[in-house]
């Protein structure tokens, strides 16, 4: 496929999925479903597909005016065979045994490539966003829970199971730390994500006197505005969940050795709050004698995997 083709992309989050026609400098038409239920996935393939079909139609474009279909999934996939292999626990736990390179020749009469979320957010990046001209980079997403993508020499880390560089959120920081979702103990995720926010906070010493204890929901915003406003405990749980993050970056530098490390994800809505710290902290504790990683927030938001299907349909298998 030519870089300057069309392609259908969807991308399956834990709330809704997003369906766009993507040409190579614009997103033609686009369309959300709301996903209310994550258990099984086959059950929002038909609402997929319509979006899709209302999205082509709004572009005034037909399935074979594109070159093929790109699904970014929260999961470890097999992007050649277009396969599901592993999902977080409790989420659509049917994937691995849908046969959707099928489903997806049934719809629209297209191939289809099947990659990880935070891959595909990568691939956007640097095809429209904060990653543009670089072929040494880390992604993060800081958010419900902590992806992770790297690409060496202009090529993705995907590895012998299709596990490389996408389990960054999972890389343990705090050995005697708390369980994480994975079967791992104080991986990065566990330990400052939305979804451990509220456990963590709960548990920190004086807690019920805080701020933090009378917010409706607690999230890294909420957790940042009591910060701000000298809440004690707001103060340290921000600094730790900081330490936390910064150490994991400075692990993914060691690990591939990126030019430019771009952070996304929900948490970076409050990027003033959380960059100068993290940079000061790798700038001390990265080993990189070349130099500095420049560590930038992403640009493309949630549309970032949307980008990413040009890129990776123009890959070779
Ligand atoms: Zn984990």
């Amino acid at each position: 496929m030519r870089l300057s083709a069309k392609a259908i992309a969807i991308d399956i989050g834990g709330s809704h999925a997003s369906c766009a026609i993507v040409a190579a400098g614009e997103i033609l038409a686009a369309e959300r479903v709301p996903i209310h239920d994550t258990a099984l996935l086959e059950t929002h393939l038909p609402a997929v597909a319509d979006a899709v079909r209302r999205s082509l139609r709004r572009a005034g474009m037909v399935a074979l005016d594109c070159a093929g279909v790109a699904l970014s999934f929260p999961g470890i996939v097999d992007s050649g065979a277009g396969r599901v292999l592993s999902t977080p626990r409790g989420k659509y736990a049917d994937a691995r045994r849908l046969d959707l390179a099928h489903w997806c020749l049934k719809e629209f009469c297209l191939p289809l490539r099947v990659e990880n979320d935070a891959r595909m957010a990568l691939l956007g990046e640097r095809f429209a966003g904060a990653a543009r001209g670089f072929d040494d980079i880390v992604m993060m997403t800081l958010g419900t829970g902590v992806g992770a993508a790297a690409m060496m020499e202009g090529r993705l880390v995907r590895g012998k199971h299709f596990q490389g560089g996408c389990l960054g959120g999972h890389l343990p920081v705090v050995w005697k730390g708390r369980r994480c979702i994975c079967g791992n103990i104080g991986c990065i995720e566990a330990e400052a994500s939305t979804w451990a926010l509220p456990e963590i906070c709960a548990s920190w010493p004086r807690y019920a006197e805080s701020a933090l204890a009378r917010e409706p929901r607690i999230d890294f915003e909420a957790l940042f505005r009591c910060s701000r406003a000298g809440d004690s405990v707001a103060i340290r749980i921000r600094k730790r969940c900081m330490r936390i993050w910064a150490a994991g970056i400075v692990g993914l530098i060691h690990a591939y050795d990126p030019e430019r490390v771009v952070l996304g994800g929900g948490v970076m809505r409050s990027a003033d709050d959380v960059l100068p710290s993290l940079r000061e902290y790798v700038q001390e504790h990265a080993w990189t004698p070349w130099g500095t990683v420049d560590i930038r927030a992403a640009e493309l938001g949630s549309d970032a995997g949307l980008w990413g299907a040009i890129p990776l349909l123009s890959e070779a298998c």
